[in-house]
């Protein structure tokens, strides 16, 4: 067994009188796509906030890469290759959408650290992945709300991520393009080699896309499993319906 990519080791986390995350400890092994779910209000989204640095944890580890991360800023876990899409990367509704990529490249080691011609072709291969060849010369606000969120997948591609967060990248969409948003992050994993950590409230969603899921309640992990183990675990089952 290989050291996983990330862990989280007991990690706290209260806000004022309000526990937010108690004990946590997770693993996402590398190339893997790992599910977070719980009812709202669970902690989920504080989870995320921990590992990216935006809040500092009360007490625990987190480690990616072998490197403890714990007290590190948003900015040296972002390069270190620990990004959060759909929070961190935001698109410019004014400016067309090859523009938009082209302004959330890091400037430093990546692809776009390079000839403006060059950098333009990668981020049309990325316009490309993502299903947006043909619109690239479009202002990213006329693209459907969908569109939009695979816009900022491509721009958080830019960064060449080794670990991405997700939170929730299926809300609000419309449900005939959710099956194609799936196969983008699959994709995502499967042709880039990039590890998921997937946030889903979408039950049918997280179930076919993760091989793994931590189940959070009151902030705490509550069950963690393949998904048919979860989907039949009472105590999952129970946190739902007790809201
Ligand atoms: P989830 O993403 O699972 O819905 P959150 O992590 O957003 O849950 O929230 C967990 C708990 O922590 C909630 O009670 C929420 O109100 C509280 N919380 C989260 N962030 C903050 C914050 N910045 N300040 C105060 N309370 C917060
Ligand atoms: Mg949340």
């Amino acid at each position: 067994m290989s050291a996983p990519l990330l862990s989280l080791r007991g990690v706290c986390k209260s806000f004022g009188g309000v526990v937010a995350n108690h004990d946590v400890s997770l693993s996402v092994p590398e190339g893997g796509i790992v599910g977070l779910i719980g009812p709202n209000g669970s902690g989920k989204s504080t989870i995320f906030n921990l590992i990216c640095g935006t809040h500092p944890v009360d007490s625990g580890e987190i480690v990616f890469r072998g490197e403890n991360i714990t007290a590190k800023t948003t900015a040296e876990i972002a390069r270190g290759g620990l990004v959060r899409a759909f929070q961190q990367t935001r698109v410019y509704k004014q400016m067309k959408c090859l523009d938009n990529m082209r302004i959330s490249a890091p400037p430093q080691g990546s692809w776009f650290a390079r000839p403006a011609e060059e950098s333009a072709e990668e981020a049309r291969r990325l316009l490309g992945f993502v299903g947006l060849a043909e619109k690239e010369n479009w202002r990213a606000g006329e693209l459907s709300f969908g569109q939009q969120k695979l816009l900022e997948l491509a721009m958080a591609l830019t960064a060449k991520p080794k670990l991405l967060l997700l939170d929730e990248p299926t809300a609000g969409i419309n449900p005939t393009l959710i099956n194609g948003v799936m196969a983008r992050l699959r994709a995502v994993n499967e042709e880039f080699g990039v590890t998921l950590l997937v946030i889903e409230h979408n039950m049918r969603v997280i179930m076919n896309l993760a091989r793994n899921i931590f189940c959070l309640a009151r902030g705490e992990v509550l069950a963690e499993g393949a998904p048919a183990q979860i989907q039949n675990d009472k105590r999952v089952i129970d946190a739902y319906l007790g809201g």
